[in-house]
């Protein structure tokens, strides 16, 4: 998949966000709320932005609720429900009043971020995230966000391989289903 890489960047965050901050399930195990939100949150943003800063235990409880709505969004492609997902992201994009601006820092060329009006870190990431899958809904790659269909997983991807056949989280369920799938067939006669 061939984004720009800033829209990239903030679709991992959107994965990163959803993957760390929302429960469920992961890898066959149930998700225990995180002991450390604010150390959650900031995996998550640096899903996208490996540099990020640490963030605070406020911005983390407004980034979990960001994450919620989400997850949503995910949950509504792999139910192959785009329409609602369009929606989602839409009322997003309205709410947080997502808006452009070319930044240029950190050395980096000219760029383009998205923020809300509120003036907050979740703020700028809810309209940053919602833009990010806002760009992907709108392309031929809709269908390229995923909620993991390994068994007592609900982690989400991006699926940004050529053939975009993605059906898991990571490499760890893959193996697990793989395994799984082995033994089933050792036991048939
Ligand atoms: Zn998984």
């Amino acid at each position: 998949m061939d984004f720009n890489s800033h829209a990239d960047a903030i679709v991992r965050v959107a994965v990163g966000l959803v993957n760390e901050l929302t429960p469920g399930e992961r890898r066959g195990r149930n998700l225990p709320p995180p002991h450390d939100l604010a150390a959650a949150a900031t995996e998550g943003l640096r899903a996208g932005y490996p540099g990020h800063r640490k963030v605070t235990a406020e911005e983390a409880r407004e980034l979990a609720g960001v994450a919620a709505r989400l997850r949503a969004v995910f949950d509504a492609v792999a139910a192959e429900d785009v329409d609602e997902a369009a929606l989602r992201v839409n009322a997003l994009l309205e709410e947080t009043r997502a808006r452009p601006l070319l930044q240029r820092h950190d050395g980096e060329p000219w760029h383009l971020h998205f923020h809300g009006t509120g003036g907050t870190a979740a703020e700028d990431w809810a309209a940053s995230c919602a833009t990010g899958l806002a760009i992907v809904l709108g392309s031929e790659f809709h269908d390229r966000l995923g909620v993991c269909t390994a068994p007592h997983c609900d982690r989400v991807y991006v699926d940004v391989s050529r053939n975009g056949t993605r059906r898991f989280c990571g490499t760890a369920c893959q193996n697990r289903v793989k395994t799984a799938a082995f033994r089933a067939r050792g036991r048939t006669p």
